[in-house]
């Protein structure tokens, strides 16, 4: 079994949960209509990604 040669200091343990605080966020705002979207995908609801139109939206 592998084994940690040294005992993690508490600076470095700390300096490690430092980032623990931030969360994932499943869903973001959309720039464009403000609906809920899934980060880093086309907005489902105007069709819209990084500021531009992909996709025309279904009923217009
Ligand atoms: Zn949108």
């Amino acid at each position: 079994m592998a084994v940690p040669k040294r005992k993690v200091s508490p600076h470095r343990r700390g300096n490690r949960r430092a980032h623990d605080s931030l969360k994932v966020e499943a869903f973001h705002e959309c720039d464009n209509c403000g609906e809920l979207k899934r980060p880093h995908n086309m907005c489902g609801h105007c069709g819209h990604y990084n500021g531009r139109l992909v996709l025309e939206p279904k009923g217009l």
